[in-house]
């Protein structure tokens, strides 16, 4: 499902440059669930948006889904995050003066899907979160971790090939963290594939494979069997 090669990545700050990245290889398989771990500053979110198209590397190659990323338009980035890619956030990311319903439903109205199947599958997908009753509040009427259900429903409802979720607990208590990797864990169950950026190592192993980054390097990759998050909440 994705592929990177040799990924570099450094940032500009006048006359100083910042290498963030220095050479990132690895491979995400269909259905697999990965955390990609490291202290702050250790270039998680910088890999991540390059994952999301959201930044590009400098050097080094990434492939989705077969198809090469590489140069593109914003227009073409933007088609493909829509076609390939859902997105999760710490902070969730929701529109407040919008319903649940609609925030589920937004990204479907730019993706041109018409009103009653935009609300067919916003409304399946509220469900799958454990949401339909909360369909006609607004965020600050949720809870966080409801709120985070809420982004993952719309995360999911363009039914995208992959997830990347950066800190997806990092605003919630242990519980709601929990609740809400059980819910990640459901949806990998299904199939989906995620990718988890988190410096929480509780949630790291609630995840199938841990990718350690470090100074611009991943320095461990490890296969492990998952803690199920529905024991611990
Ligand atoms: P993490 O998510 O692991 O905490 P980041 O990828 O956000 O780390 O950042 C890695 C390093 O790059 C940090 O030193 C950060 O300050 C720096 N950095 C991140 N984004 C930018 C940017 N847009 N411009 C300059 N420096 C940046
Ligand atoms: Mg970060």
């Amino acid at each position: 499902m994705i592929q990177i090669k040799d990924l570099h990545k450094s940032y500009q700050m006048g006359k100083n440059s910042l290498h963030v990245l220095k050479g990132i290889n690895f491979e995400v398989e269909e259905g697999e669930l990965v955390s990609i771990m490291g202290s702050s500053g250790s270039g998680k979110s910088t890999l991540l948006n390059i994952l999301g198209i959201l930044d590009e590397a400098d050097l080094g190659t990434y492939t989705l889904d077969n198809t090469l990323i590489k140069n593109l338009s914003e227009k073409v980035a933007a088609q493909y995050r829509n076609k390939f890619l859902g997105f999760i956030f710490q902070s969730f990311n929701l529109i407040n003066y919008k319903s649940a319903l609609d925030n589920v439903s937004l990204p479907l109205y730019y993706q041109g899907v018409n009103r009653k199947e935009r609300f067919e599958r916003s409304m399946y997908y509220l469900e799958k979160v454990g949401l339909a009753d909360w369909s006609g509040h607004l965020p600050s009427e949720l809870s966080g971790g409801q709120k985070q259900r809420v982004a993952i429903a719309r995360a999911l409802a363009s039914d995208p090939k992959v997830l990347l979720a950066d800190e997806p607990t990092g605003a919630l208590d242990t519980k709601t963290s929990y609740e809400v990797m059980e819910l990640i864990q459901k949806i990998n169950d299904e199939g989906k594939t995620i990718l988890i950026v988190t410096h929480e190592p509780d949630i790291a192993e609630m995840t199938k494979r841990i990718v350690n980054l470090k100074d611009g390097l991943i320095i461990d990759d490890t296969r492990i069997e998952p803690k199920r998050a529905s024991l611990y909440v």
